[in-house]
């Protein structure tokens, strides 16, 4: 039963929509966090088979009752239905940005495109500066504008090539929770600062959230000591 509802939905249009919803889960914790702990640095935004996860530097550690907060707070974003746009950046205005923003991590990953390939970024919210910009389209903002407006509540971005969601409200708040938090290295390298990774599992309804909860907790307590 359980393993009947998770396999209905390995269909490719399925496992599309769960990428998509997965990968604006993972943006949509970042926003979060940096919303209520304006002082963490973000990383990069990867997606799992059975959620997302999003690696965070922050001094202090995330407390269990921290992830209880950001939890709420993405649901408020979701709830807000903020639009999700896609802007084609010019390399060196971009770097401008993220150096004032003070974002070590997506200096990195900004290097790290290859000189030939597009940057694009993804906005989350932020209907003031986009007004009059159509969901979707990819589309150029004047730099006075952006500066105008300070990322924070309901305004945010991050680098990205995408896929998302059009809209945060998508995300079926029913459907995904954030589960732990655990330390890791950027980018594996035990040199590097540890940074806070939070893992999340979403999915496209409250049902297959329930059947997987069940079928992991069943996993952990038959497992062989
Ligand atoms: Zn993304």
């Amino acid at each position: 039963m359980v393993s009947s509802v998770l396999q209905s939905h390995s269909s490719q249009t399925s496992a599309e929509v769960l990428l998509r919803i997965r990968h604006t889960c993972a943006h949509v914790l970042a926003m979060a966090v940096q919303t209520l702990f304006p002082e963490t640095k973000v990383t990069i935004v990867p997606w799992t088979d059975t959620g997302f996860y999003y690696d965070f530097d922050r001094r202090v550690a995330f407390a269990p009752d921290d992830l209880i907060r950001i939890e709420a707070e993405m649901r408020r974003i979701i709830k807000a239905n903020l639009p999700i746009i896609q802007e084609e950046v010019d390399r060196e205005q971009i770097r401008a940005e993220i150096e004032q923003l003070n974002e070590p991590y997506k200096l990195e990953i900004l290097d790290s495109i290859p000189a030939d390939e597009p940057i694009t970024r993804y906005f989350i919210g932020c209907v003031d500066v986009l007004h009059g910009v159509s969901e979707g389209s990819l589309f150029h903002i004047s730099p006075d504008n952006l500066a105008q407006k300070k990322m924070g509540k309901n305004c945010w971005w991050d680098l990205c090539a995408g896929p998302h969601l059009k809209y945060t409200g998508e995300i079926n708040p029913a459907a995904f929770v954030l589960e732990s938090v655990a330390g890791a290295y950027w980018r594996g390298d035990e040199t590097k600062p540890q940074l806070q990774r939070i893992y999340g599992t979403a999915w496209e309804t409250a049902e297959q959230l329930q059947a997987y909860l069940t079928q992991k907790k069943g996993s952990k307590t038959t497992r062989p000591s």
